[in-house]
């Protein structure tokens, strides 16, 4: 579907819970966010719907995301059902891996495309200190044995925050599997507005420092605005993904479904439409369709992370990421 600024607009990411497991600090506050009525929040049969409406708008990938996906009931189930969506070409997941282990072989089953692991350190004690919760160990058994699986491509995400987080470890999963490993820069969203994060030139500076040169990659991995290095030695490839030091807003391909349904057209702000409240009211296809047709119409054309001078403050979206769908 194409937007007001003439982009393709052909990805949607779908928090499908916003509960988790973990509590990153830039992500989540420690307790949480307030449990919501059954009927305020997108339930299965709602989402296998909506995908169906934006499949007949142009929609042809799909990522399930949070919140942590896994902590929901019976996720391999909706991943079979959008699956099974006429022109669905793609299902991937992003997840914490913190429960991978008993989920990989019916996500494989159910016909996941490709999964995204987030991954800060490999420091257990920093790993509890960054998500609060002392799950390093399954995290790494989790990778270690998706890895060995096999069978569904993935990614390594790592948000760079601090020069203890050792990224070079992180890096090194690159060297050791065929999987990028990619940095993403931290974003003022929620609580991650406490925090600063690396820049990509000091990530790039020290893996140069560590592994020699780092060459850019010209074929593509993925949909996705990533840039793509290669390291001599290494199966895999190191990934940037830099939405406010490099904007993409020009090629962006994507809009969200938070978990109370909301159809948010820019991380940044709140702009978008209610797809719930359409639902619930008893509404046909063709109202959704007109809804998001709408939402799509005043899709932004840019973030503004990078204006510093407070004056785009109205419009900010006041909620974390795992609300989003980040
Ligand atoms: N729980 C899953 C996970 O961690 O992959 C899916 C949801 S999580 C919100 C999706 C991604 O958003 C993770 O890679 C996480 O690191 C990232 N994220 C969360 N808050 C962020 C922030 N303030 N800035 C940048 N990335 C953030
Ligand atoms: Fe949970 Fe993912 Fe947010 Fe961490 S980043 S608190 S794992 S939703």
């Amino acid at each position: 579907m194409i937007d007001g600024f003439g982009r393709n607009i052909d990805y949607l990411r779908i928090s499908v819970t916003d509960r988790c497991d973990l509590r990153c600090v830039y992500c989540m506050p420690e307790e949480g966010v307030p449990k919501l009525p059954h009927d305020a929040i997108l339930h299965y049969e709602d989402m296998v719907r909506l995908v169906k409406v934006f499949a007949g708008l142009g929609f042809r990938k799909i990522k399930l995301t949070g919140g942590e996906p896994l902590c929901a009931k019976n996720i391999d189930y909706l991943v079979r059902e959008i699956k099974q969506v006429p022109g669905i070409e793609q299902v991937t997941m992003t997840t914490n891996a913190v429960q991978l282990d008993r989920h990989l072989l019916p996500l494989y089953e159910a016909g996941l495309d490709a999964m995204n692991i987030s991954l800060d350190t490999l420091d257990r004690d920093l790993f509890f200190r960054m998500t609060r919760r002392d799950k390093f160990p399954e995290v790494l058994e989790n990778i270690r044995q998706a890895a060995e699986f096999g069978k569904i491509p993935m990614k390594i995400n790592v948000v760079p925050m601090a020069k203890e987080q050792k990224l070079w470890d992180v890096a090194e999963l690159a060297r050791d599997y065929p999987i990028a490993v990619r940095f993403i820069e931290l974003m003022p969203i929620g609580t991650g507005k406490e925090y600063d994060g690396c820049t990509r030139e000091d990530t790039m500076e020290l893996l140069t420092e560590r592994f020699g040169p780092l060459t850019p990659y010209a074929g593509t991995l993925g949909n996705g605005p990533a840039e793509y290095f290669s390291i001599d030695g290494f199966a895999g490839k190191i990934g940037f993904i830099s939405a406010i030091s490099h904007k993409f807003c020009d090629s962006c391909n994507r809009v969200r479904l938070t978990s109370t349904g909301f159809l948010k057209t820019c991380l940044q702000y709140d702009t978008g439409e209610d797809l719930l409240k359409v639902i619930r009211a008893g509404g046909t296809d063709e109202d959704l369709e007109e809804a998001i047709g709408k939402a799509l119409a005043g899709k932004p054309r840019a973030h503004h992370f990078d204006v510093s001078d407070g004056s785009m403050s109205v419009g900010d979206e006041a909620h974390g990421m795992s609300q989003i769908g980040g």
